[in-house]
């Protein structure tokens, strides 16, 4: 759509959300900026808006606020609004911000999404193609805000490597990826979805809009997210698993098409899950041709993003793991399994807010590896309902250092202490990253002898 003269209406001023509206300025558009928080509690972010020349209606959605749009634009995590879906019903066109964002640019997109990995994965690949020498974005639900990819080299003709998260996907429908990955679906954001189904079709519309001379990239032996790519029209690449083109045997990664295998010893990130996700990546990369020096270069070199997997003290032969990313249950059921045949056992920390999938995975596990579970914030009564008569001992606690002292009482040499609450972290915390920076800064106060 052509946008000079036109009204455009932008939900939402984050950060994405600005952009947008920024962008949408520059194509001569006039803008309207909406948000359910009024201006007071918007605060520097509407002078920031009016400084980019933004229309600011804010502090709910009336119908008002559409009465003129000719485009809705959504920022990401924008829940459902009646206001908005009665200006759709009457014909007013509604986007996401990343689709708007690339209908604006010509340089080939890589898009990556899944329940869990999407960040790792899509550095990675970032650092492949960049390393590669070609022009590189990188950015979406990971952190710079698209629309500022438009009108740069890599916007216009490089590689856009893009985290996509299934807010931004659910209303996806000309949002075409050159090349397109899916890690995995596991439960998470149950709490927004009409459950599973709901939650796995918005991450299958990644695949909506590719061609036949795409790319789909899915996990080998993965009977979901094949299917979802099959219903799209991309030639499909698997990895991992026993038969994809990059895959884990024993202790290497193997690949059947190039030379950018190697051992897991010399893979920069850690955990089985991070030599999946690096096959992942090797597939994305090579498919916008960067080649296997690069590739093999950058998986010995990469290490991975605070806050995941990272190890932060050892401590009575005990070792302390932070891995506050792991905020479902299929993360932290990952971030176990990534452990495995270790001779010691696992302290874990859980908890925070639930975000309404189930336990029983961890529980599995834990009744077979773990030493003890340390539950902790909102989410406390419903783990002590998942984990009711499980053979493994529970302990709740009232903070994240009085959870690190419990822990360390728990532990024997040779244990793991690991938080991966499998929960939100808004209770207690400004974030995932706030959460992990207080559990290191417990471990590293535990003194040297108790
Ligand atoms: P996302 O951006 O999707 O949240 P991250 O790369 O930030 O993903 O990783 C989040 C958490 O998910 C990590 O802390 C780790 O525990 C877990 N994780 C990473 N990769 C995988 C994977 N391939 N499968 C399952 N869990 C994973």
């Amino acid at each position: 759509m052509e946008l000079a003269g036109r009204t455009v209406a932008i939900v939402g001023l984050g950060r994405s959300g600005l952009a947008a509206g920024r962008l949408a300025r520059s194509l001569g558009a006039r803008v309207v900026g909406n948000d359910v928080r009024d201006l007071a509690a918007l605060a520097g972010t509407a002078d920031e808006a009016r400084a980019l020349g933004l229309e600011l209606r804010v502090g709910g959605h009336e119908d008002a606020v559409f009465a003129d749009a000719d485009l809705i634009i959504l920022s990401p995590g924008v829940p459902t609004i009646p206001a908005v879906e009665r200006a759709e019903a009457r014909g007013v066109p509604v986007v996401g911000e990343a689709e708007f964002a690339l209908s604006r640019c010509t340089g080939r997109v890589v898009g990556i999404t899944g329940t869990n990995g999407k960040s790792t994965v899509t550095t990675l690949v970032g650092e492949m193609v960049a390393r590669a020498g070609i022009p590189t974005f990188v950015g979406g639900n990971l952190g710079t805000p698209l629309a500022d990819a438009v009108g740069t080299e890599a916007g216009s003709h490089g590689v856009l490597v893009v985290e996509l998260s299934s807010f931004q996907l659910e209303r996806a429908v000309s949002l075409r990826c050159h090349v397109a990955v899916l890690l995995n679906i596991t439960d998470d954001h149950l709490d927004r979805y009409d459950g599973f189904a709901g939650y796995a079709a918005a991450k299958g519309r990644i695949f909506a809009a590719q061609r036949p001379d795409d790319v789909a990239i899915v996990p080998d032996g993965d009977a979901l997210c094949l299917s979802l790519a099959r219903a799209g029209r991309a030639r499909i690449r698997t990895y991992g698993g026993a038969l994809g083109v990059v895959r884990r045997e024993g202790d290497t990664l193997v690949d059947s098409a190039g030379h950018a295998g190697l051992t897991l010893a010399e893979l920069g990130i850690k955990g089985l899950h991070n030599a999946d996700n690096a096959a992942a990546a090797v597939l994305a990369a090579r498919a916008v041709g960067v080649d296997d020096a690069v590739l093999r270069e950058v998986l010995t070199t990469f290490r991975g993003l605070p806050h995941r997997m990272v190890l932060v003290r050892t401590l009575d032969g005990v070792e302390y793991y932070d891995d506050s990313k792991a905020t479902n249950v299929g993360a932290a059921v990952a971030a176990l399994d990534g452990l495995r045949g270790r001779a010691g056992k696992v302290v874990m920390i859980l908890g925070g807010v639930d975000k309404g999938g189930s336990y029983e995975p961890l529980r599995a596990r834990l009744e077979q590896t773990g030493r003890a579970v340390v539950c902790l914030g909102a989410a406390r009564p419903l783990l002590a309902a998942a984990f009711d008569g499980a053979s493994v001992p529970r302990v709740e606690v009232e903070s994240m250092e009085d959870a690190v002292v419990t822990a360390r009482r728990l532990a024997l040499p040779g244990d793991v202490v690991l938080l991966a609450p499998a929960c939100a972290s808004f209770d207690m915390f400004t974030g995932y990253a706030h959460r992990g920076r207080v559990f290191q800064a417990a471990v590293n106060a535990l003194p040297e002898a108790p």
